[in-house]
This record gives C-alpha cells, sequence and structure tokens, in this order.
C-alpha cells in the first residue's frame, strides 16, 4: 500500500501530499475510507482534495505519513 508522505503548508491543518493532493485531518467524522474501505474513527481521517477541482474524498490515516512523525536522520 502506497503512502502519502504529508508537509506543512504553514496553513493550519493543511498539507501538501507528496502525490499532489492536498490533506486537511477531519476529527469526529465516521465515514469509509475511500481507498481501503476500512471505517474510519475519529483524528484517522484526511480530507483529500485536488485545488481548483471538486474531486475530494475521505481517506483514512493509514495511507499518509506526516513528515512531522518521521525520527530518522535528515
Ligand atoms: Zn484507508
Amino acid at each position: 500500500m502506497d503512502v502519502v508522505t504529508l508537509t506543512e503548508t504553514g496553513e493550519r491543518d493543511f498539507f501538501e501530499g507528496s502525490d499532489g493532493a492536498y490533506y486537511t485531518p477531519v476529527r469526529g467524522v465516521e465515514a469509509r475510507c475511500r481507498w481501503c474501505r476500512v471505517w474510519g474513527h475519529q483524528g484517522d481521517l484526511y480530507y483529500r482534495q485536488f485545488l481548483y477541482t471538486r474531486r475530494a474524498k475521505l481517506v483514512c490515516g493509514r495511507h499518509v505519513q506526516r513528515e512531522d512523525d518521521w525520527r530518522g536522520p535528515a
């Protein structure tokens, strides 16, 4: 399963993904992930969108890796 790396954009709760999409964490929502069909729960879903389009979907946190989570060598 591919994992998208998210980079901070400077905007709060708004990340740029390594796949060119933009991601916003969603809390307090229960919905199925559009990629793996697993139910995501609080704090474990991201709203994935491309700017200037209406294509958007919810994906779960299993597919994304926040850059600030890395603890490896720079
Ligand atoms: Zn998923």
